[in-house]
Formats: C-alpha cells, sequence, structure tokens
C-alpha cells in the first residue's frame, strides 16, 4: 500500500545528510519504539549521515529504552525531519521542528493536520510501527535491521495494539510481527521492562478498583485527582496508566479517566471504548485520536461532568439498539 510514497520517503532519506527524528508529546510505547526503532535502522544503514533522535520530552515508564540526542538550531539547517506517530504538528514533541527544510510525517491516526512535505498517513493501522515495520519489510534488501532495532518496532506494536487485541489488528499486523520476531526480537526482557509491576503499583490498582464510579447507562470513570496522585507518589504516567484499568468491566462499553495535570494546570481525559467510538466527544474538549481510543482536555469539574454525561447518553443511546451489549 502506498508503495509509491514509501519510494518516496526513501529517495528523501537517501538524499539527505542530517536527518532528525521525532514523535509526539508525552510518548507512549509506540512513538518511543517507531522513532527509536527507526533513529537504530538509519544509523545502521547509513553510518556517514547525522542521524538524530531529538524530542522535548520522554517517558519515565520508557527510560529502559535509551537516551536520545540533542541538537543545536544549526542542526536543523537544510535537514530533514521525520516525525512519526505525531496527528497534529501541535503535538510534534520538539520546538524547533519547523527550521528543518522538509518534513516527513508518517503517522496512523485519522489525518487532520498534513504537515508534511510528505504525509504517509495509514489510520488502518494499528500502530505508527505497523507501518514502520512494514517500510522495513519493503525495502528489507536495502536497509539494515538490527535484532535493536526490531525490538523497538515490536514494542510499539505490542504496545499499542493491547498486544494484538485492540481494533485495527489484521492478518497483516501479525504478518509484520512474524517479519520482526525473525530479527531476533528480545522479547521476553521487552515484556518485563513492560508488563512487571511495582507492588505498590498493585497496591494503588487495588485502590483504584475500590473507586471506579459507573453511570446509569455504564460508563466506568475514575479521577485521579492530586491527592489521589500524592497519596500513591503516582508519577504523572503512573496516574495516566488507570485508564488500562476499567477496560475489562461488562456493560462499561465506555470508559474514562481523568488525570489532574498539575504542570499544565488541566485535566487530561483518556477515552476509550469497544463496540462504538467515542472519538467524538474527544473532539468537543480539544482533542482528537482514534474511533475507540482519544484524548481529551478538560479545563473545569464542570466539563469534566459534561464529558460524563456525554458519554453517559451516548452509551444509552448503544444500548437501546444492541441488547446484549457486553
Ligand atoms: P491517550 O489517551 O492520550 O493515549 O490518547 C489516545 C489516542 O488519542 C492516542 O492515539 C493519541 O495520540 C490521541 N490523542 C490524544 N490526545 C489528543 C489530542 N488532543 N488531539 C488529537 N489526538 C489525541
Amino acid at each position: 500500500m502506498n508503495e509509491a510514497i514509501k519510494q518516496q520517503i526513501l529517495a528523501k532519506i537517501e538524499a539527505y545528510e542530517t536527518i532528525i527524528v521525532c514523535r509526539h508529546i508525552r510518548p507512549d510505547g509506540d512513538a518511543v519504539g517507531s522513532t527509536m526503532g527507526f533513529t537504530r535502522v538509519l544509523r545502521d544503514t547509513y553510518p556517514d549521515k547525522k542521524i538524530l533522535l531529538v524530542n522535548d520530552d520522554y517517558a519515565e515508564y520508557l527510560a529502559f529504552c535509551g537516551g536520545e540526542d540533542a541538537a543545536s538550531e544549526k542542526d536543523y539547517d537544510g535537514a530533514l525531519l521525520i516525525a512519526i506517530d505525531t496527528g497534529t504538528r501541535k503535538r510534534i514533541s520538539n520546538k524547533n521542528y519547523a527550521l528543518a527544510k522538509e518534513i516527513i510525517k508518517i503517522d496512523h491516526h485519522i489525518e487532520a493536520d498534513p504537515y508534511g512535505d510528505v504525509n504517509w498517513v495509514e489510520d488502518f493501522r494499528s500502530s505508527a510501527c505497523e507501518m514502520i515495520a512494514d517500510f522495513c519489510r519493503t525495502f528489507q534488501e536495502q536497509l539494515k535491521i538490527s535484532r535493536e532495532a526490531a525490538t523497538y518496532i515490536y514494542m510499539g506494536m505490542v504496545t499499542d495494539s493491547g498486544r494484538f487485541r485492540f481494533e485495527g489488528v489484521t492478518g497483516e499486523t501479525l504478518r509484520l510481527a512474524a517479519f520482526l520476531l525473525d530479527f531476533g526480537v528480545d522479547y521476553e526482557s521487552l515484556f518485563a521492562h513492560l508488563y512487571t509491576e511495582k507492588p505498590e503499583t498493585l497496591q494503588f490498582k487495588s485502590y483504584v478498583y475500590g473507586h471506579i464510579q459507573i453511570t446509569k447507562n455504564g460508563v466506568a470513570y475514575l479521577y485521579a485527582d492530586k491527592a489521589m496522585q500524592e497519596k500513591f507518589a503516582l508519577s504523572f504516567e503512573d496516574a495516566c496508566a488507570i485508564v488500562g484499568e476499567m477496560d475489562s468491566i461488562r456493560g462499561s462499553l465506555i470508559w474514562v479517566a481523568f488525570i489532574d495535570n498539575e504542570a499544565e494546570g488541566n485535566i487530561r481525559v483518556r477515552l476509550r471504548s469497544r463496540f462504538l467510538g467515542i472519538n467524538d466527544i474527544a473532539k468537543r474538549h480539544h482533542g482528537g485520536g482514534h474511533d475507540m481510543a482519544a484524548g481529551a482536555t478538560a479545563f473545569s469539574k464542570e466539563e469534566v461532568r459534561a464529558i460524563i454525561d456525554e458519554a453517559d447518553a451516548l452509551l444509552g443511546e448503544y444500548k437501546k439498539t444492541h441488547g446484549d451489549a457486553i
């Protein structure tokens, strides 16, 4: 798919001497895996080019993936910038991105801001890493793909698809995962980093389970306020992860986490669903994303209430026509 665009991207990579790779703010496993993995592939393939991975923020829980580069404004002169997994320019985690000579966007979110000179956007993909794996497979004769690079890319495929469980996972997803596994992906160590938990996290989870609220029509929600974050000494990322604790409640086809974001003075909203889309709710509240996984920002308790009410109404409507909504 999009063979011509991929060819164009490869031609640009070959033409430039300096390439800067970046991802979205508040990175997740897909953003980190795709950029770390692609950077690694480019460095191994083109040892004489200057390949930099430059982002303004990082995620503590993914620090095991290793460090990144610093770049001066001068590095952007005549450089090619590749932004991966980043739907809009507002979300690019690189304040200097516009200084680059050209931009390539590689993304799997619904297209809302084609900010690249080349835009390779495939919103049917379960992760941006799936696209990077596809790129690597397409050009496997030209590119050097190490075990380490394959492991990073596999990480994003695993995390963004909920271990190959979410909507968007296809036969092609698994074929691309298989392609990576053949490079010797170190999944034992990867999964140990991703999915073991500190004992105090488990204590927190038991508290979380006791505080989930469920609306009349079944929307599950949880508010990780400042007090809760302090009580359990949670990093912001830890607090944000609570959304995953509500994904298996029967009848709660929509679940929402609200997280006080002290640093920004607002409330981060993470919406998830099965069978029905919640992206429109996110869009109405300064956000967006995918049909069944979207993010938004609330600026007051009233806005939190409004989001819960909108989700409840949506789920109520859905249940009217879908009797056995599990
Ligand atoms: P999150 O709950 O923040 O992980 O978001 C779920 C999905 O929605 C991710 O794919 C995000 O990239 C996307 N998303 C989150 N916030 C926004 C936003 N403000 N605008 C557009 N997309 C977003």
